[in-house]
């Protein structure tokens, strides 16, 4: 358990593509004060306006994730933000000259090489944690996410079913450490269906979408020459995806979820319904946990082989 709030020890910089435009854009990542949280800055506006990350700033969960502030918005930040919070990074400044986080490829693998790049520094303030006291559940239909008290962990139990025969019905339980957030959530890519993409494409909308970054699905088959990097990719990005919208809760969350089916919208009603319940938590200090505290920052920040780049 890492105790201590953490930043970045340097600032470090990308570019890629933005899924929405199609167009290049500067990413910096910046070393921020304890109690920051992580807050989005768009740089090619004037006045460089922010929009903090927070589960109350979202207003748009159609294919990614939309936060705004005072009408400047920021989209597709949930990969990197998925990035940040398995790797522990409570405060950053995420600078972006567009309306846009770069996708990348379509993972969280390059943000965790900029990570890497950028080092942790501890800060000299204790986190706190939400420990979950008592089940709360949000429905839709077959759709749900529940959060129920664990035992000083977070971790997902996350299910898909879907008719297309590439995918099927995927399950898989995750427990939150960086180590198994690099190995086993980070390099799976978000997904679609050529029939979606040349109708969004046909309306001017995702043109930065292609076969380099999600995997694409026609009636049958994955279409991208690669293949999937995991048999059950898509599950392993409805994670990646969860811990990116996760993160926007601003605080390290101990609990278990149990997800069926759910996307962007519904976690998100989900840890506003959590967050509004104050029965439903309790804030404490790490001294309070049963836990040990991490003896060795680098393993925050593990150097697993990665195989991705960083900017294309
Ligand atoms: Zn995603």
């Amino acid at each position: 358990m890492n105790f201590y709030q953490h930043t970045l020890q340097r600032s470090t910089s990308s570019t890629g593509i933005g899924l929405h435009s199609g167009k290049k854009i500067n990413l910096v990542l910046r070393p921020a004060e304890p109690d920051t949280g992580i807050v989005f800055k768009r740089t090619d506006l004037s006045g460089s306006p922010l929009i903090p990350g927070d589960v109350y700033n979202v207003v748009d969960t159609h294919f990614c994730t939309t936060l705004a502030q005072n009408n400047v918005t920021v989209s597709t930040v949930e990969h990197l933000l998925s990035a940040l919070y398995a790797m522990g990074v409570d405060n950053a400044i995420v600078e972006t000259d567009a309306p846009e986080i770069p996708i990348m490829d379509g993972s969280s693998a390059p943000f965790l090489l900029l990570l890497r790049y950028a080092g942790l520094a501890r800060q000299n303030k204790l986190r706190q944690f939400y420990i979950v006291k008592r089940e709360v559940t949000i429905q839709d239909n077959d759709r749900f996410v529940k959060i129920i008290p664990a035992s000083e962990e977070l971790s997902v139990d996350f299910s898909i079913a879907f008719s297309h025969p590439a995918i099927r019905e995927q399950r898989l339980r995750f427990l939150l450490s960086s180590e198994n957030y690099v190995r086993e959530i980070s390099k799976a890519r978000t997904f679609g269906f050529l029939a979606d993409m040349q109708k969004l494409h046909e309306n001017g909308l995702a043109l930065g979408g292609s076969l380099k970054n999600a995997v694409v699905m026609d009636d049958f088959n994955v279409i991208n020459k690669e293949g999937l990097r995991f048999k059950d990719e898509f599950v392993r990005h409805k994670i990646l995806d969860f811990v990116g919208d996760l993160a926007l809760i601003g605080r390290p969350v101990l609990g278990h979820f149990v997800v069926h089916k759910s996307g962007h919208d519904l976690n998100n009603r989900l840890f506003r319904k959590f967050l509004a319940d104050s029965t439903a938590w309790q804030l404490v200090n790490p001294q309070q946990l049963n836990v040990p505290e991490y003896g060795n920052l680098q393993s925050l920040c593990p150097q697993p082989p990665l195989t991705v780049g960083l900017s294309r």
